[in-house]
Formats: C-alpha cells, sequence, structure tokens
C-alpha cells in the first residue's frame, strides 16, 4: 500500500522550494553544451538514401556498430542498427563528408544540448538561479539557442573577465566556426524499414562534434577560474562521457585543478553521470569522485561504476530487474559513499534515492520538486515555467514504486520517505510518471541539477543538522 501523504508531500515540498531559490547562490555549470538537430525518421526517404548508398553495404553495418562513422553507409548502417533493436546508440562522425551529408538532410528542429545547455536554461531561464556556464563554441547558432534570465559566460574584456549573457558574447569577430552538432536520428515504436521493425522508440545520435567529444575548456575557464568561482555557490560538473584513453589525460589534469579550486572555497560540486563507454576512463571518474559533494545516476551508469569497483554480480543485479531492485542499489549506493562523496543521487523510472551524510527532510524535499519537474519535462518535452511545474502536481504517482515502498520501509522503519541506513539518511521518493510522455530525451539532467540546487535552495534557507 502507497503510503497516502505522498500527496500533501508533494505539494508543501513544491512552495518550500519555490519560495526558496532564490537562496540557492549562482550555480557554475562545466562543461558540455552542444546543439541538438532532430530528425524524424520517414521509411520512404531513409529506404531510398539505403539504395542510393549501396543497400548491402548498410545492411552489413546494421548487425555490427563500427567504433566511429567514416562513411555514409556506416551511418545509415548505425541507424538501421537502432530500428532493429529498438536501442538509442551514439557515435561521433569523423568524416566531413558524411557531417555535410547529415546537414543536407536537413532537421526538424533545433534544441539546447549537453547537460550544461540543457540545465543553464532550466535554472537560469524558468527558476531564475543565476548560472555561469562553459559553452565550448559560442557560434550565433549555439547561442541564440539560451533561454532570457540570469545566465552568464565569461568573457575576456581588455584583459578584464567580465559575464555576459552568452547572446550577447560575439567574440568570434565575424568569424562563424562549425558548431559542435549532435544529429539525434528519431523513430517511434513499430516503425518499419527493410522489412526490420523496431521494438520501441527511440533514437541514434551522430555526433558531430570536436569540442566536447574532447572536452575542449576555453581560455577563459582555464585562465581565470579562480574569479569564476569566487563568484559561485555551488557547481555542477559533467561531460566526461565521449572522453577514451587517448584523450581524457590533459582535460582531466584542468579538471582536477578546478575541482581543487572549488574545495578551497567551500563550493560543493555535484557531478552528474552519463553512460561512459570507455573503462579507463570511468576508472579515473571513480578517482576523482572523492573530489566531489554530491553524484547522480541512473541504474546504467551505477552498474558501470560497480563494473569498474570489481563489483561485476552486483552491477548485473542492478540491471536484471525493473524498476531496479532498491537493495542491490542501496548496496551499491553505499560503496560510493564509503568513497566519500556526502550525497548520491539515485534516479530510475519510478522512484529516486538520496544517500546523504546528513540528515533533514530537505533532501526528500528536493527530490519531489525534480520529481515535478521531470514529469514537466516527460509532459511537455520542455519545462517552459514554473506555472507548468505547479500543474504536474495533478500528474499521477506512478505503481511501481509501491513496492519499493514497502520493502524500505518494512527494512529500515522508513517513514514519510526518510530512514537511516548505516550512518546515512536514506531519502526516497515515488516519482510521478507521465502516461504519454512527449519526449524524454535529457530528463536526467534535469532531475539532477533540480534536486541539488532545489535541497541547497533549501538547506541555506535552515540550519543543517550533521549526523
Ligand atoms: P537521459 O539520459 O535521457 O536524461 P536518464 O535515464 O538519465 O535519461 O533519465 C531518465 C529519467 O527520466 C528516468 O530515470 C525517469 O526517472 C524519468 N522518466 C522517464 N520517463 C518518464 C515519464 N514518462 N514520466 C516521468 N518521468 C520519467
Amino acid at each position: 500500500m502507497m503510503n497516502p501523504n505522498w500527496d500533501k508531500l508533494y505539494a508543501s515540498a513544491f512552495e518550500r522550494v519555490r519560495a526558496n531559490l532564490g537562496n540557492a547562490g549562482s550555480v557554475l555549470l562545466a562543461y558540455n553544451t552542444n546543439v541538438d538537430v532532430l530528425r524524424y525518421l520517414r521509411r520512404d526517404d531513409l529506404e531510398e538514401r539505403i539504395e542510393r548508398a549501396g543497400r548491402d553495404e548498410v545492411l552489413g553495418y546494421s548487425s555490427e556498430l563500427p567504433e566511429m562513422i567514416k562513411s555514409v553507409p556506416q551511418l545509415l548502417g548505425s541507424i538501421l542498427w537502432s530500428v532493429r533493436q529498438g536501442k538509442a546508440a551514439e557515435l561521433f562522425v569523423g568524416s566531413c563528408r558524411v557531417r555535410f551529408y547529415m546537414k543536407r538532410w536537413g532537421w526538424d528542429e533545433v534544441r539546447m544540448g549537453g547537460q550544461v545547455g540543457i540545465m543553464a536554461n532550466l535554472l537560469g531561464g524558468v527558476y531564475g538561479v543565476p548560472v555561469v556556464a562553459h559553452v565550448p563554441q559560442l557560434s550565433r547558432l549555439q547561442t541564440g539557442l539560451f533561454r532570457e534570465g540570469p545566465i552568464y559566460v565569461p568573457k575576456f574584456e581588455n584583459g578584464e573577465l567580465k559575464l555576459v549573457h552568452p547572446k550577447k558574447f560575439s567574440g568570434h569577430g565575424g568569424w562563424e566556426e562549425d558548431s559542435p552538432i549532435h544529429y539525434i536520428y528519431e523513430f517511434p515504436r513499430g516503425f518499419r524499414v527493410l522489412g526490420f521493425e523496431a521494438p520501441r522508440e527511440n533514437r541514434f545520435i551522430a555526433s558531430a562534434d570536436d569540442y566536447n567529444t574532447a572536452l575542449v575548456i576555453r581560455d577563459e575557464f582555464r585562465e581565470g577560474f579562480d574569479e569564476i568561482a569566487a563568484g559561485v555557490g555551488l557547481a555542477i560538473i559533467s561531460g566526461f562521457q565521449a572522453l577514451t584513453e587517448d584523450t581524457y589525460r590533459e582535460p582531466f589534469g584542468v579538471v582536477k585543478e578546478h575541482l581543487r579550486v572549488l574545495s578551497e572555497r567551500e563550493v560543493p560540486a555535484h557531478l552528474e553521470l552519463a553512460f561512459t563507454p570507455d573503462e579507463t576512463v570511468r576508472r579515473e571518474i571513480l578517482r576523482l569522485l572523492p573530489m566531489f559533494w554530491s553524484v547522480g545516476l541512473n541504474e546504467v551508469e551505477l552498474a558501470s561504476v560497480m563494473e569498474v569497483m570489481n563489483e561485476r554480480d552486483l552491477a548485473e543485479k542492478l540491471l536484471s530487474s525493473d524498476p531496479a531492485d532498491a537493495d542491490a542499489v542501496i548496496e551499491a549506493m553505499l560503496k560510493l559513499a564509503a568513497l566519500g562523496v556526502r550525497r548520491i543521487h539515485f534516479h530510475t523510472y519510478g522512484y529516486y534515492l538520496a544517500l546523504t551524510a546528513y540528515r533533514g527532510e530537505f533532501v526528500r524535499d528536493a527530490l519531489l520538486f525534480a520529481a515535478l519537474t521531470a514529469a514537466t519535462k516527460a509532459r511537455l518535452g520542455d519545462v517552459p515555467s514554473m506555472e507548468e511545474v505547479a500543474k504536474s502536481l495533478k500528474v499521477p504517482v506512478g505503481g511501481m514504486a509501491g513496492p519499493v515502498e514497502e520493502a524500505l520501509t518494512k527494512e529500515y522503519g522508513m517513514k514519510d520517505g526518510i530512514a537511516e541506513i548505516n550512518g546515512y539518511q536514506l531519502a526516497f521518493v515515488p516519482t510521478k510518471i507521465v502516461e504519454r510522455p512527449k519526449s524524454t530525451v535529457g530528463i536526467g539532467d534535469t532531475i539532477s541539477s533540480s534536486a541539488f540546487v532545489g535541497e541547497f535552495a533549501l538547506r541555506r534557507g535552515t540550519q543543517m543538522k550533521r549526523l
């Protein structure tokens, strides 16, 4: 039986977070911002392209993904792979010719992309929380995607560091370089092509991006970081996912230095993980983890981190049921907490958990606020305003979290979503679930940034109780 209090808890959490967002302080967001373009696949168009590129060669690439895309048949074959499996995949496009081909193929929508870009528009553009964002390439196409509001990028003017809205940056002096573009090819469940049928809706992403993939860090952030850090009260870090064994060393040197400055200035930093295929990079991220106050992840990311901690059985267990088995999730979260991270925020379809080295209802309330924002994004494909977030109070809580809540209540004596485990506080919330979501791209970033910033907004309005 689901606790009947959730509706009330949701309503009061929303009011309190909304009233306190002004206490959060400025948030530094680094490092990945790009342009997402969406193309909704059409059967006749795709089949014609496959015929023209050479059907047999394309089909050859549709059963196994290449490491990167270097030819048009590889591009079309990889899209076909996604359709056949109903799975998402993302590959780097290394050829100018293929990039040009995708540009001419065109798109249906242009959107802000990258975790930093998405979070900047949400925190600055909707919550009114000032953000300083790292935008590797400030092209007109890119800067035009920023919302109005307290969103800033640092800019050198006569040797001095100034903060300006990205639209006012105009630092390219007439020379318009290529924007980092992620081409997202979406298809619905049941999409048919060449006799294949997609078992579920999903997307294939071809990234024509030389900036975020290599974690290019701008000069303003290399030379002026101390000054940038002095002006913020929180930091959210993301964008390591496309690095490889060959490319991570140089940028990680800079990242470490940035984390050192942030911790010296006592700016709590949150690491927003994304699935990182390279195991060496994943191991290095794990090494950085103790420098973070907080980390946010989903079940796939948690399992992938357990793998490099040599917890393969646990990793497997995390992925073997839907929703993820809470006991396995908590076991894995405790292992991360033991590394010294003070806050671990896990999200999955149906519920969120936060394991913290401190106590307080504000942790749970921030999760509830995040779930409202997530439901808004699922409903509308975007979070346009606080009024729309408020409307998500009407979305019902999903039933799949019921058994999880029951088990946590029995095992740990959880009450209203709060329990104590091994000296940590565990906060649990069942999430609102939108039956027919408009889009689910980037919901993870929305959840994590809302919960982290929401928590500090509440915390800075009240007194923090340490365990
Ligand atoms: P992404 O990488 O696209 O951000 P994640 O897996 O990190 O994806 O986050 C997706 C999260 O979105 C899920 O964990 C779930 O909590 C939430 N979510 C997905 N679909 C819905 C839905 N229909 N209604 C509410 N929340 C959803």
